[in-house]
């Protein structure tokens, strides 16, 4: 029997499974009651398994087991399932298991950031040290929910009596343009690659330019960053070669700190300042639904292939060619 590719039923779903059936996989969604009126729309499961809630998701392991599944993660899998749980779960699973620790700690994946030579902005740590513009980020919110800028910490106290508890973050806000960059590193022909690239739709603070200055002033708005939707980018083509520089070079460092290195898609989330500095404030170390826009490739996938390649369809082909090449262990865990 063939493995089926299979992943939860939310996110960038619909693309993984969209470019598992152009490789000519089977699929198979595992979803959320009251969601899969979506998977029932696209014609892209061939089999579809219903949850009641999340956690559910772990008593599957068995039957998925017996249906050589591969897991493909994206962001909302850990809804479903704590990386503790994922790492001892033994359903085939795309990607080295070792990354999401070093992901997950705040701290270790700066280090990790800034040993591969990238800039990052400043942790303050402490509301009084904060000297210019802060943005407030809380651990666990998915999707920029609840964020807050602060200049002082003045401001800070006034704002976070209002917000969530909680433990978070005081990172310095860079002005400048943000730019999720999306790459696919391969471990079979250790070919690095750049997908696709998006900016965000958040609310409010994407829409907040709608109304005047005075508006804004007079309604005392507060910006928040909560994400609706992505759209798709194409950088400066000068910018490209810094950008695959950061992507290999944060490669190479996590093949230090892990056994076999991230490999797969992963995605560098930057702020692009006017004097050409790229700070990055996060690492994917997965498919970001940023990817979304691209289903049927980027201008980026259609340098490089002659069909449409997603980010899904990208991880369909790899574990193809890793099953022709009798090196299927290379991209699972
Ligand atoms: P995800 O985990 O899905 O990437 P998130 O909850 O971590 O989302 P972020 O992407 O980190 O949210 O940030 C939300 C918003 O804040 C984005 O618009 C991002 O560009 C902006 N942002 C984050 N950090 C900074 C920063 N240091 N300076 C300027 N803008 C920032």
């Amino acid at each position: 029997m063939k493995p089926r590719i299979m992943t939860l039923g939310s996110h960038s779903a619909l693309q993984i499974l969209k470019g598992a059936k152009d490789e000519n996989f089977e699929t198979i969604v595992v979803v959320k009651k009251n969601y899969e009126i979506t998977y029932r729309s696209f014609p892209v499961a061939d089999e579809i398994i219903v949850i009641d809630e999340y956690p559910e998701f772990k008593q599957l392991e068995s039957q998925l087991v017996d249906k050589q599944a591969i897991l493909i993660p994206h962001g909302s899998l850990f809804a479903a399932i704590s990386t503790q749980d994922l790492a001892h779960n033994k359903v085939m699973y795309f990607g080295e298991k070792e990354v999401l620790a070093l992901e997950e700690s705040r701290k270790r994946q700066r280090q990790w950031l800034l040993d591969a030579g990238l800039t990052m902005p400043r942790i303050y740590n402490s509301p009084e040290e904060i000297d210019g513009p802060a943005i407030v980020k809380f651990n666990g919110a998915g999707g920029g929910k609840g964020y807050f800028l602060a200049k002082n910490a003045e401001e800070f106290y006034d704002k976070i009596e209002t917000r969530h508890p909680g433990s978070y973050m005081i990172q310095q806000y860079i002005i400048g343009n943000p730019i999720y960059v999306h790459y696919f590193y391969s471990p079979l022909t250790d070919e690095l690659e750049i997908m696709s690239m998006d900016k965000r739709y958040e609310t409010n603070v994407d829409s907040i330019g709608r109304i005047s200055a005075k508006d804004q002033l007079d309604l005392d708005l507060q910006t928040s960053y909560n994400i609706m939707g992505n759209m798709p980018l194409v950088a400066r083509e000068s910018m490209l070669a810094d950008m695959l520089r950061m992507g290999r070079s944060v490669v190479d460092e996590s093949k230090k700190l892990t056994n076999r290195g991230m490999f797969g898609p992963f995605c560098l989330e930057m702020v692009i300042t006017p004097d050409m500095k790229y700070y990055v404030f996060e690492i994917s170390a997965r498919i970001v639904a940023g990817s979304n826009p691209f289903v049927n490739g980027s201008p980026y996938s259609d340098l490089r292939y002659n069909v449409p390649m997603s980010t899904g369809r990208r991880i369909a082909r790899e574990i193809k060619n890793a099953l022709e090449q009798g090196r299927l262990d290379k991209v699972i865990t």
